[in-house]
C-alpha cells in the first residue's frame, strides 16, 4: 500500500435536489477504500459557467487522506458518480454528481483521462472558494497560492450556504 496524500476533491450538483447530493457525496467519499475524509467545506450556491441556460450548482470540497493511488481515486470517484445516477450528455450540462481531483498531494499528473492539479480549478471560483474552507493554506503546484487565485474571480456568483 502507498503512504498516505492528502488529496483535495471538488464535489459539485445541479440536478435532482443537489444539496442532497453533494452531502450523500461526502458520506460516498468517506465510504472510499483507504480513504478518511478529514475536512468539509461549507456548501456553496453557484451561477453556472460557461453554459448558463441550466440551474445552479451546489459546490463543496472534501480534503482526504488516501492511501490509493491518483488513478484509483479517480475510478473510486467515477464510480460514485455512476450510483448517483450521473449521463453525460452535454459535457458542461447539468450533473446529479460531478467529483473532481483538485490537488493530490504535490503531484503533478498529465495523463490521457487525468490531469492533476485539476487544469481549471485555478479560476473557479466555485472550487477555490470550498478548497480554502479545508486547506487555507493550499497551493496549486505550478499555479501557486489558491488564495491568491480566489482574489482575481471577482465577478463569479458564488454565495455561502447556512450551515
Ligand atoms: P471540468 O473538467 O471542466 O470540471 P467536467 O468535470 O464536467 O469538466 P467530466 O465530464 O466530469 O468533466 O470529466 C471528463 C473526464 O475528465 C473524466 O472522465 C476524467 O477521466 C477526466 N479527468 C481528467 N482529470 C481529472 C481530474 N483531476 N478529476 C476528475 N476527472 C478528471
Ligand atoms: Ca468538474
Ligand atoms: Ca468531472
Amino acid at each position: 500500500m502507498s503512504p498516505p496524500v492528502t488529496a483535495a476533491i471538488a464535489l459539485g450538483s445541479n440536478l435532482d435536489d443537489p444539496e442532497a447530493h453533494v452531502r450523500r457525496g461526502f458520506a460516498d467519499l468517506a465510504a472510499l477504500a483507504d480513504t478518511r475524509v478529514t475536512a468539509r467545506s461549507a456548501l456553496y450556491r453557484t451561477a453556472p459557467v460557461g453554459y448558463a441556460d441550466q440551474p445552479a450548482f451546489v459546490n463543496a470540497c472534501a480534503r482526504v487522506e488516501t492511501r490509493l493511488g491518483a488513478r484509483a481515486l479517480l475510478e473510486g470517484l467515477l464510480a460514485i458518480e455512476q450510483r448517483h445516477g450521473r449521463h453525460r450528455e452535454v459535457p458542461i450540462g447539468p450533473r446529479t454528481l460531478d467529483l473532481d481531483i483538485v490537488l493530490y498531494g504535490d503531484a503533478v499528473i498529465d495523463e490521457p483521462g487525468l490531469t492533476v492539479p485539476h487544469p481549471r480549478a485555478h479560476e473557479r471560483a466555485f472550487v477555490l472558494a470550498p478548497l480554502l474552507d479545508v486547506w487555507p493554506d493550499a497551493s496549486i503546484p505550478g499555479r501557486g497560492k489558491a488564495a491568491e487565485w480566489l482574489a482575481r474571480t471577482s465577478g463569479q456568483q458564488i454565495e455561502r450556504m447556512a450551515p
